[in-house]
This record gives structure tokens, sequence and C-alpha cells, in this order.
């Protein structure tokens, strides 16, 4: 394991992480646990990942518990837990979500709700189980998608992360009253076990529509993430970050630059 970045403004912060198995969760949990907060990394998995388990030279404290997002008990059992072991919470990322690449066209009813429950529903059940143990200062990130910003032909999944949206908008209006800051930060192609089994002209057609003209890895997301979290974006509400390359901002218009520049260069 290489030595994840630290930011400031996170040491002592107590912080849930949906999803933390692998990928980009694990990758948040171990740039919390470099800067210092105290993680409750969680998964569908019943034993923690081995990079958790060997994180102990890091300076913030490590646990793992199993929790489907989707177990409106277990995020009560969670809460209870939390409460008594720590009395608040002062980071939920809403991380834990699935693809699924069927159209519109051939999706099916079970896909759809399947997708939906745990890419949508499991947020809004972390924020019902978790927001009453936040006080001022803490911080909700909801983990969306380029996919939110456009119209990707993924319908279950994209649709689950345009709503994702709306429940973070929501969120962030009816808690910042009480000074809990809710954000989303939106992930373009990044190389987690995800994105291994897209296929490789997905992966092509998507890196001539990115300026960067690279993939993003888990840690490039998980230092927004942890900037979200911490006291450094105290002032920051209601956003939409994208961590893209700039996928989603060119909005397609890199392909027809692409094309008429090399269509020059042959004239
Ligand atoms: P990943 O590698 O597939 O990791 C997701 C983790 O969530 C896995 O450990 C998975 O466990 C777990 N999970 C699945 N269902 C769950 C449930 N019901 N309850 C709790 N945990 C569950 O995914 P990732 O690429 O890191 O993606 C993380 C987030 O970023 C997701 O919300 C995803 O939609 C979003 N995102 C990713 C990309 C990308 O390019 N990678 C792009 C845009 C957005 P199992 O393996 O056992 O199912």
């Amino acid at each position: 394991m290489t030595t994840p970045l630290a930011l400031p403004g996170l040491a002592g912060k107590v912080v849930v992480v949906t999803g933390a198995a692998r990928g980009q969760g694990l990758a948040e949990a171990l740039v919390l646990l470099a800067s210092g907060a105290t993680v409750i990394a969680t998964d569908i998995a019943p034993d923690a990942p081995a990079d958790l388990a060997s994180s102990a030279d890091l300076p913030g404290l490590a646990h793992y518990r199993q929790l489907d997002v989707t177990d409106e008990a277990g995020w009560t059992e969670l809460a209870s837990w939390l409460g008594s072991e720590f009395g608040r919470v002062d980071g939920l990322v809403n991380n834990a979500g699935i693809p699924f690449r069927g159209r519109i066209g051939e999706i099916a009813r079970d896909d759809w709700d399947r997708v939906f429950a745990i890419n949508v529903t499991g947020a809004m059940l972390g924020i019902q189980a978790l927001s009453p143990l936040m006080n001022a200062g803490a911080s909700i990130v909801n983990i969306g998608s380029s996919a939110a910003l456009n119209a990707h032909h993924t319908v279950a999944y994209t649709s689950s992360k345009w709503a994702l949206r709306g429940l973070t908008h929501v969120t962030a209006t009816e808690f910042g009253a009480r000074g809990i800051r809710t954000n989303i930060v939106h992930p373009g192609y990044i190389e987690t076990e995800m994105m291994a089994a897209a296929p490789a002209i997905m992966t092509d057609a998507q890196l001539a529509l990115t300026p960067l003209e690279r993939t993003g890895q888990p840690e490039e997301v998980a230092a927004v993430v942890a900037f979200l979290l911490s006291d450094a974006s105290a002032y920051v509400n209601g956003a939409e970050i994208p961590v893209d390359g700039g996928f989603t901002s060119s909005a397609g218009v890199k392909y027809m630059s692409d094309i008429i520049k090399n269509s020059q260069k042959t004239t």
C-alpha cells in the first residue's frame, strides 16, 4: 500500500463510508485515515479488506462494519452503535453504487428496482439514519457520476444518479439551518473493478471525449471527497463537483474539435 495523501481539517472526525471494501470507497477511507479521521468503513462483504486491515500505521482509527445500504434495520443498528461508541457522526460518504448497462428498450423491472434501491434509496436511508447524530460542521458527500450530467445510455444507472442529485439538493437545503452540508461528486471514468467489466470500445470512446485524455484513479476522487468532508470546504453546500478530466465540461465538443483539427492537418 502506498501512503495515501493526507488533508488538513479532518483529524478526529468520525466518518462513515459505504461500499468501502474496494475501489473509490476504499481510497476514500485510506485518505481519511491518513488525515487522522476515525473511519467506519462499511460494505456488503463480511470482512474488512486487506488494505484497511493493514492501515494501522496511518494516524486515523479504522473500524469495519458489514452493511448492505438497502437494509434499513442495518442502518438503524449502525446508528445505534455509532451513538454509543462516539456520540456523534461528522461525515457520511454515500459511495456504494452499482452499474447496470441495460438500455431503455431492454431494462427489466427487477434490474431497475435493484439499481435504484442501492444507488438512491441506500443513500436516503443513510442520511435518515445518521443525520440525527450530526451536529453543525458535519458533512454528507454523495457519489454521483458523470452519467448524472448527461444522457448516458445506461438508463437505470443514469436515472438513479440523476435522482441522487435531487436528494443532494433537498438535503443541502433541509439541513443547511443545522450547519450540516451536503454535496455531490461526479466521477468520470475511474479505474476500479466496476470499470474493469466495461467494454474496451466504451473506454476508447470516453477517452476520445475527455480533455485530459486519460482515465482517473480512485485516489483522485478520494481527495475531492476528503476536501468536502473537511473544514476547508465550510461554505460549500449543495455543490456538484465533476472529477472527470473535463469530460462533462466539454459536452462532446472535444470530439468535434479533434476531427476538425485532424482534417485541417491533412488538407
Ligand atoms: P466498485 O469498485 O464496484 O466498488 C463498489 C463497492 O460497493 C463494492 O465493494 C460493492 O460490493 C459495494 N456494494 C455494492 N452493493 C452494495 C450494497 N448494497 N451495500 C453496500 N455496499 C455495496 O465501484 P467504484 O468504481 O469504486 O464506484 C464507487 C461509486 O462511484 C459508485 O457509486 C459508482 O456508481 C460511482 N462511480 C464510479 C465510476 C467509475 O468509473 N468507477 C464512475 C462514476 C461513478 P460488491 O462487489 O460485493 O457488490
